[in-house]
């Protein structure tokens, strides 16, 4: 399935779980709406054939009276209309849903209507004073009728206030289902979402921290990608592997041929370093002072470029993961004396004071790969600290023991500083601040130095202040029998 059809199935799932309860409100409130409706009918109506039973009554007692005293035939046909407008109320009364009360008020009209049969008769026989009196028994049955009746809409007013409690209960019960129902379905919902999205997010991750690795440099592809899927994340994967690879193999050829041409041109180099320095020691005839002079330039410029060549090919070794340190226990004091004795001319002639301070506590000796040591990692850290330092400044090498037993070396000087920014990228291979003449490297000093330091178990930071200067510390694993060094020296 591709991504596009999870991600519909994934909002289709979720919409119809939401839908569910949406659908199952609807349907309660559509009953209690028509609970409402059917209430108020059923009220109105039944209220309606009380109240019109009560105008009928009076009505048939108003004619039935008129009736015996004059002998109408009109009141008599006034009473008997009225009294199927009463039973036709009664009829409405039932249909309504109040058969019971209904049956209740029958009772009544039953005996008004056997009563006005009597009375037609006695009338249809002449006997006037009979019926009179008759119709004195007869007037409070219509008393009692319309009590009955008033009473029947006091019951009716019960009985629904009481269907009124009921559909009230009901409409708290469907809003507590409904509330119950809704946090249930945002909870599968939400389960669901959550389900389907880390489908897809997950192995992107993965192929992102993969990514991030082959930016980095590491072009191995992995073997826990999902290469297999069918979908568009599978053929990332495939895609991704198959640059990784291609990756990988550029950077064999780049390493390959860094190493051919590098070893190709130290030997002419070689050469002409020693061509040049045969010639300065007058061993082909004699040399004038402005051709010493050209010869030193010349000299110079063959070790600077044997220097980057040297690094080109540790470049190399490191990419192809040769770079190899060969530890042997180190005189601490001598191997300081050595880089103190090689940089203390270089800062008499600029101008520089350079410190060197060895902390007492310090073993006298310590576990490394002293040429490397010396040349690529404190070789680079002071070459670049003696760049950036201007005449009047001060560089410090400083060996102390820091937290956890280790050795630190520290290279500060007063230069310019190095801008947070570019801190993070200054270890990375080819990485330059800026395209400065005095930037005159190939940006390769400080990955050599990181990756010897770290060949060594140690680490390399490097800290700047705002008001200017830098420190670049490194830090050696010390074996813990060594015993701490006799003397200190400061230099
Ligand atoms: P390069 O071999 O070209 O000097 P590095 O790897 O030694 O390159 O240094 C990388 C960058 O870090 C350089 O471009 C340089 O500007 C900066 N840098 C290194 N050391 C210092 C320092 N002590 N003060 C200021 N900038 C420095």
């Amino acid at each position: 399935m591709n991504v596009q059809s999870r991600l519909l199935l994934t909002w289709t799932a979720v919409a119809t779980v939401l839908l569910a309860p949406s659908l199952f409100a609807l349907n309660r409130v559509v009953k209690l709406r028509d609970i409402a409706y059917e209430l108020g009918i059923r009220h109105r109506s039944a209220y309606v054939a009380l109240g019109g039973m009560q105008t009928e009554l009076a009505r048939m007692e108003r004619f039935q009276v008129n009736y015996v005293a004059f002998g109408s035939p009109v009141a008599a046909a006034e009473v008997r209309a009225s009294l199927a407008g009463a039973r036709d109320r009664l009829d409405q009364l039932a249909s309504a849903g109040h058969a019971g009360l209904a049956a209740n008020a029958e009772v009544y009209l039953d005996s008004i209507e056997d009563a006005t049969s009597r009375l037609d008769s006695l009338i249809a026989a002449g006997m006037n004073e009979d019926a009179t009196a008759l119709l004195g028994g007869v007037r409070p049955l219509y008393t009692r009728a319309s009590n009955a009746i008033d009473e029947l809409a006091e019951e009716l007013t019960t009985s629904t206030e009481l269907e009124v409690d009921a559909a009230r209960e009901m409409s708290d019960t469907v809003t507590r289902t409904l509330v119950g129902a809704l946090v249930a379905a945002l909870l599968l919902a939400l389960a669901i979402a959550y389900r389907s999205t880390s489908a897809l997010t997950s192995p992107l991750r993965r192929v992102a921290r993969e990514m991030a690795k082959v930016a980095g440099g590491e072009f191995t592809p992995p073997d826990t990608l999902p290469y297999a899927r069918a979908d568009e994340i599978g053929a990332l994967a495939r895609s991704f592997r198959t640059m990784t690879l291609k990756l990988s193999e550029v950077d064999r050829l780049k390493a390959e041929f860094v190493s051919v041409a590098s070893h190709e041109l130290k030997s002419p180099l070689n050469v002409i370093s020693g061509y040049a320095e045969l010639l300065q020691r007058g061993t082909y005839g004699p040399v004038s002072e402005k051709q010493q002079s050209v010869l030193s330039t010349i000299s110079a410029q063959a070790h600077a470029l044997a220097r980057r060549v040297s690094q080109l090919l540790d470049i190399s070794r490191i990419e192809a993961g040769g770079l190899s340190v060969s530890r042997a226990p180190i005189q601490l004091h001598e191997f300081v004396d050595d880089v103190d004795r090689a940089y203390q001319a270089i800062a008499e002639q600029r101008g520089i004071s350079f410190i060197v301070e060895v902390d007492p506590l310090l073993p006298s000796t310590f576990d490394g790969d002293a040429d490397r040591l010396r040349q690529e990692v404190l070789g680079n850290l002071l070459s670049n600290a003696f760049k950036f330092t201007e005449s009047g400044g001060a560089i410090r090498l400083a060996a102390s023991r820091s937290a956890g037993n280790q050795l630190e070396l520290a290279v500060s000087d007063t230069g310019p500083g190095i801008s947070p920014d570019e801190m993070s990228r200054i270890f990375d291979k080819y990485y330059q601040v800026g395209r400065q003449a005095r930037n005159a490297g190939a940006g390769l000093g400080l990955a050599i130095a990181r990756e010897v330091v770290l060949a060594h178990g140690g680490t390399i930071t490097a800290e700047s202040r705002k008001a200017g200067g830098s420190t670049f510390r490194v830090r050696l694993p010390l074996a813990d029998s060594l015993a701490p060094a006799e003397n200190a020296r400061v230099s």
